[in-house]
C-alpha cells in the first residue's frame, strides 16, 4: 500500500508545543510515523510526498454543539415550521459537508428534528454524502410550557417538532428510551431558561428527579446526555444528575469549577455570539442588538472565570448555535477567536479544546484528537500558524489539506517527485 508523506511541517500534535521540520506519514486510514526529518523513513517511488514548507499540520477539529438542521433561524417558529422534513434533510446534508470543508472532521449534535442527525450519520458512514464523524442528537426533551414548547396550544399542531414534551420522571425515561430506539447517541435536555430563551436563566424548567431519570436511562444504554444550562443552580443540579455536557454555563463560578473537575463533565461555553456583538459595538460605537450591555457583562464574567476554569482542568469543547440568522453555517472557526482574543486563552489551549477534548466527547479518544502513530488520519495542513494566530483557520482557502480517515477531502498541494534511487 502506498503511503502519504507530509514533510517539513510545523507539527501541532495536540499534546506538545509546535515542532518545526517534522514529518507525518499516513498509510491506509491511520498515521504510522510522526518524527523529525532526520528520523523519517525513506519514501518509495509509489508513495505520495508533499513538502509543505513549514505550514502547520494539526488534528481535524470537532464541533461539539452542532445543529446541522438549523437553517438561517430568525424566530423560534423557523426551528420546525420553516421547511418540510425532506427539504430540511437536504439542507442539513449540505451543512454537514460544509462543516467538514471548514476543517471539522467530527461533530456532536445538540438537537435536531425529524431524526435528521441519525439519518445523516448513516448516510455519511455509507459514503452517500460527505460529512464529519457524527454523534447524533435527537429532539429537545423539555417540559410543558418550557421555552422550547413554543407552539400556541390553539394551533393544535400535534407535529413531532423540535420539542418533545415530557412531565415527570417516567415520561422522561420513556422519551430517552425512544430517542435511543431511533438511533440517537446523545440526548438533549433544557433544564434552565436564559441564553436567548424566553424563561429567565434562574428558572429551572425541569426537576432534579426528571433530569436524573433521563440521565440514568441514557447511561444505562451507553448513551450520553447534555443540557442547556445557564444558572449556577442549574449547573450544580446538572452535575448532580450526572449530565455529560453542560451547554453554555454562563453563570459558572469557583464552586461550579470544583464540581465540574470532580465530575469530569464537558462544558461548551458557546461564546461566539456575545463576543461578536460586543466586538461590533467596540468597532463601530453602536450595536444592532438589544441587550448588548448584558452581553458585555457576561463576557466580562467569562474573561474572569474561563481562564481560571481552564487552568483548573475543566474539559472545555467548542461549538455554538451556527445556523441562526446572526451566525451562518460556515463561520464555525470564528468561535475560536472569541476564546483567544476575547477571553485570553492561549491559541494552543483552544486548539486542544477543539481537538483532543472533542475527541474524548465523541468517544474516540484513543483514535482521534492528536497526531500520533496509530491514530486515525483526521488532519489539516494549514497555511499559517494557528498556534500564534488562530484566525488563520477562519479562511477556508488556508486549509490546504483536509484529510479524514486517510482520505483527502481537500488537497491544494502538489506532490514532490520521489527519485527511483530512493525506492
Ligand atoms: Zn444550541
Amino acid at each position: 500500500m502506498s503511503r502519504t508523506f507530509f514533510r517539513h511541517v510545523n507539527l501541532i500534535d495536540g499534546i506538545n508545543p509546535p515542532k518545526k521540520n517534522s514529518v507525518v506519514v499516513v498509510e491506509g486510514e491511520r498515521i504510522t510515523n510522526v518524527c523529525s526529518v532526520a528520523d523519517a523513513p525513506v519514501p518509495a517511488v509509489n508513495d505520495l510526498v508533499y513538502d509543505v514548507d513549514g505550514r502547520a499540520l494539526m488534528p481535524g477539529m470537532i464541533q461539539c454543539h452542532y445543529h446541522v438542521a438549523y437553517d438561517n433561524i430568525s424566530s423560534l417558529f423557523d426551528l420546525d415550521l420553516k421547511h418540510p422534513p425532506t427539504m430540511l434533510t437536504l439542507i442539513a446534508a449540505k451543512n454537514a459537508e460544509l462543516l467538514l470543508r471548514c476543517g471539522f472532521t467530527g461533530a456532536v449534535g445538540a438537537g435536531s428534528l425529524h431524526n435528521i442527525d441519525v439519518t445523516l450519520k448513516q448516510a455519511i458512514s455509507r459514503g452517500l454524502i460527505e460529512g464529519p464523524r457524527f454523534l447524533a442528537c435527537g429532539r429537545d426533551i423539555v417540559t410543558t410550557g418550557d421555552s422550547v414548547d413554543f407552539h400556541p396550544s390553539w394551533w393544535k399542531l400535534q407535529m413531532e417538532g423540535l420539542g418533545r414534551i415530557c412531565d415527570g420522571p417516567d415520561e422522561f425515561r420513556k422519551a430517552v428510551r425512544d430517542e435511543i430506539k431511533q438511533g440517537v447517541d446523545i440526548i438533549k435536555l433544557y433544564p434552565t431558561g436564559g441564553h436567548g430563551l424566553a424563561w429567565p436563566a434562574d428558572v429551572m424548567t425541569m426537576t432534579l428527579d426528571e433530569m436524573k431519570a433521563a440521565a440514568d436511562a441514557a447511561h444505562e444504554r451507553g448513551k450520553k446526555i447534555r443540557g442547556h444550562i445557564v444558572s449556577k443552580r442549574g449547573i450544580l443540579a446538572g452535575l448532580e444528575a450526572n449530565l455529560d455536557v453542560i451547554d453554555h454555563a454562563d453563570m459558572m463560578d469557583e464552586e461550579c469549577i470544583e464540581r465540574l473537575v470532580e465530575r469530569g463533565a464537558f462544558v461548551v461555553p458557546s461564546l461566539y455570539f456575545p463576543y461578536m456583538v460586543v466586538e461590533e459595538k467596540r468597532r463601530t460605537g453602536r450595536s444592532s442588538w438589544s441587550g448588548v450591555e448584558e452581553m458585555e457583562h457576561g463576557l466580562e464574567n467569562s474573561r474572569r472565570i474561563l481562564p481560571k476554569a481552564n487552568a483548573a482542568g475543566v474539559k472545555f469543547v467548542i461549538g455554538d448555535d451556527f445556523g441562526t440568522a446572526a451566525m451562518p453555517h460556515g463561520d464555525y472557526a470564528k468561535e475560536l477567536e472569541a476564546y483567544t482574543n476575547g477571553v485570553g486563552i492561549s491559541p494552543l489551549d483552544v486548539i486542544r479544546w477543539a481537538t483532543i477534548n472533542g475527541a474524548e466527547l465523541l468517544g474516540m479518544k484513543n483514535d482521534l484528537g492528536t497526531i500520533e502513530p496509530g491514530k486515525l488520519a483526521d488532519l489539516l495542513v494549514v497555511n499559517g500558524d494557528p498556534s500564534s494566530d488562530i484566525t488563520v483557520l477562519q479562511d477556508r482557502a488556508n486549509l490546504h489539506v483536509i484529510m479524514k480517515g486517510g482520505k483527502f477531502v481537500e488537497c491544494q498541494l502538489t506532490p514532490s517527485k520521489v527519485t527511483a534511487k530512493a525506492a
